[in-house]
């Protein structure tokens, strides 16, 4: 999905001779590694630090972007350069909020860029039974994705699997769970996870979504895929002549009657539902939902619910996460954080480029300054448990060398055994 990239407007650089502002960058996802692309070209004298919570760069593209979607995730090459030859510091497991107080990385820096993106999955709003199965779909392709992490899921999704959404991320959750296993060819997929989370493939699909097909937020290229894997069938009733769009005219061309094959998956999309409770009968997850245009509620017995509605701060009492009173003249935000969680990898460098712009205007315009000492100001807090971009890669390297057959690598998911590859002392 990320396109490539032609050389747009890149800012003016600074006067010869001035060194530029002390650059303190939160968050080292795409929108933050943009910003400090942009601003290193603007800016080559200045110092800039990126801090990213996890001992791993790069946020959703390493832990969100389907494992099997290699070619998208090959921007991180672009942003490994910016640590390896564009002088740009890394500063991995550092999260601020915790390891800095937010206080002290703004007296220590002159600009500070908040990326931290929304890592939270927005809930469904209706009355649930705490015993009913409901999984978010972040949280969902997290756990395949190898995040380090124990909280994610991990028992099986079982054969008749409910997704909430019609957007990208559905789209994802369906094929990454459609797709027989020796289909991950290439990818770094978490086998162990998807072999526990998704024993075998569901034989049922179920897609209930709010919109009609006109109104489908995904892409047609996204649907094409799930729809050329073997062993899928797809169903769309309801759909009707009025439905318009990509969307509607490839589900019109492929729709087939529902047929009893053991190892196939049927995948039906219901347009025009929306959801009202999810409670439990019998031990099952039942997701209730209302037509929009009226009639009887619809029922739909499950084994568990994945809700692939979008995606919010997350814990309401992280200190990690920015609240308002992260903010100050010399405080920005880009990306999820700043826009809403809407927007792929190549937006967010449209954005990163334009707040790059008004961080370049304030500075000539003397709204900001240069003067405070960077990452000397933190230093002294954070002195042994920095992993730099060569700790890193360390730990890449230990992940590429035991890939699996048939993978590009094999992510470690316990964060002592990541920091032990870091510092040397594995
Ligand atoms: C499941 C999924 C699949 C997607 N697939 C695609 C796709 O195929 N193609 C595409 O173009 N886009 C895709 N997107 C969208 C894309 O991932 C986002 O647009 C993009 O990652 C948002 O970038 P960001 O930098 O704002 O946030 P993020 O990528 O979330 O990066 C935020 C970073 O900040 C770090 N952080 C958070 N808090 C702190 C703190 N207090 N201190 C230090 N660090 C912190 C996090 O660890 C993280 O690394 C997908 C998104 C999701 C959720």
């Amino acid at each position: 999905m990320v396109g490539t990239h032609s050389s747009q407007h890149v800012p003016p650089p600074a006067p010869a001779g001035t060194a530029g502002p002390t650059v303190a960058v939160v968050g080292s996802g795409p929108s933050g590694c943009y910003v400090a692309q942009f601003l290193a070209k603007t800016w080559p004298d200045s110092e800039i630090t990126v801090f990213e919570s996890l001992p791993a760069p790069y946020g959703l593209i390493r832990y969100g972007v389907a494992a099997d979607h290699q070619g998208t995730k090959g921007v991180v090459r672009q942003f490994d350069r910016l640590f390896t030859r564009g002088g740009i510091r890394f500063a991995g497991n550092v999260t601020v909020g915790r390891d800095i107080g937010f206080a002290r990385l703004a007296a220590s820096f002159d600009v500070v860029v908040l990326a931290t993106g929304l890592p939270g999955d927005r809930e469904l709003d209706v009355p649930r039974d705490p015993r009913a199965r409901v999984v978010g779909a972040g949280a969902l392709l997290r756990a395949l994705n190898g995040f380090p992490h124990h909280g994610l899921p991990r028992t099986p999704l079982g054969s008749r699997v409910l997704v909430v959404g019609i957007g990208n991320v559905a789209l994802d959750v369906l094929r990454l769970l459609s797709k027989d296993s020796e289909a991950f060819t290439g990818s770094d997929i978490d086998d162990e996870l998807l072999g526990q989370l998704r024993p075998a493939r569901p034989a049922v699909l179920d897609v209930v979504a709010r919109s009609d097909a006109s109104g489908a937020k995904c892409d047609a290229a996204m649907l094409r895929e799930l729809i050329a894997l073997d062993g899928v069938d797809i169903g769309a009733p309801g759909l009707g002549d009025q439905d318009r769009g990509p969307v509607a005219d490839l589900l019109r061309t492929c729709a087939v009657p529902a047929r009893e094959e053991p190892g196939r998956t049927r995948v039906t999309f219901h347009f025009g539902l929306v959801p009202e409770s999810v409670t439990t009968r019998d031990g099952r997850t039942v997701l209730t939902a209302r037509r929009r245009d009226g009639g009887e509620p619809v029922e739909f017995v499950t084994d568990s619910v994945v809700t692939a509605i979008g995606f919010t701060h997350g814990a309401a009492q992280d200190d990690g996460c920015p609240g308002p009173d992260w903010a100050d003249d010399h405080v920005y935000r880009v990306g999820w954080l700043s826009r809403g969680p809407r927007g792929t990898i190549a937006e967010n460098r449209k954005h990163a480029q334009r707040v790059v712009r008004s961080i370049v205007d304030d500075f000539e315009a003397g709204r900001i300054t240069a003067g405070r000492p960077g990452f000397a100001g933190v230093a002294d807090l954070l002195a042994c448990r920095v992993v730099g971009f060569r700790d890193w890669q360390r730990i890449e390297a230990a992940e590429e060398r035991s890939a699996r057959p048939g993978r590009c690598r094999r992510k470690i998911t316990d964060l002592d055994r990541m920091l032990a590859l870091a510092t040397g002392a594995h």
